[in-house]
């Protein structure tokens, strides 16, 4: 267990320092702005869609190491993606952390992003994990006002 334990930290580890899909995109589509204030997290998003698929996918901001490796895994896992794969991808980080379903019978769909369960330890630090998908969540909903964790899990 603790093999794995510290592979999906290094995984974790490994984003903070260099994260994927960072900046801004040029011709977005959609973007949202969420925050943490718990943490102080603070991200901004920008998408691109080929119809229902979103193409490209940046982010930035500031962050702990949990919610700039969450927002980088988060670009990974939904580029390409459809919004309809997308929300189910959304529902199941959100079972996984907040709800503590077993990440290995999610794992089919979550792929990488299991690297994240352990975060659910530390209840004050699953805010940071889940603000990258409430923005994503935002954006795709095309909401323009900052999405705040406030009052969300
Ligand atoms: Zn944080």
């Amino acid at each position: 267990m603790t093999d794995i334990r510290e592979l999906y930290q290094s995984v974790i580890l490994d984003h903070y320092k260099r994260p994927r899909n960072f900046g801004k995109l040029e011709n977005a589509e959609r973007t949202a702005e969420g925050f943490n204030p718990l943490c102080g997290d603070r991200i901004s998003l920008s998408l691109r869609f080929d119809g229902e698929r979103v193409v490209d996918v940046r982010f930035e901001g500031s962050g702990c190491a949990i919610s700039t490796a969450s927002s980088s895994l988060m670009t990974q896992a939904v580029k390409g993606r459809s919004r309809t794969e997308i929300q189910a991808v959304i529902d199941q980080f959100h079972r996984m952390l907040v709800d503590e379903a077993d990440p290995d019978a999610l794992a089919a769909d979550l792929g990488k992003l299991v690297v994240m369960a352990g975060v659910r330890e530390y209840p004050v630090r699953v805010k940071c994990a889940t603000l990258a998908w409430h923005t994503l969540r935002a954006a795709l909903e095309g909401k323009l006002e900052t999405v705040s964790t406030e009052g969300r899990e």
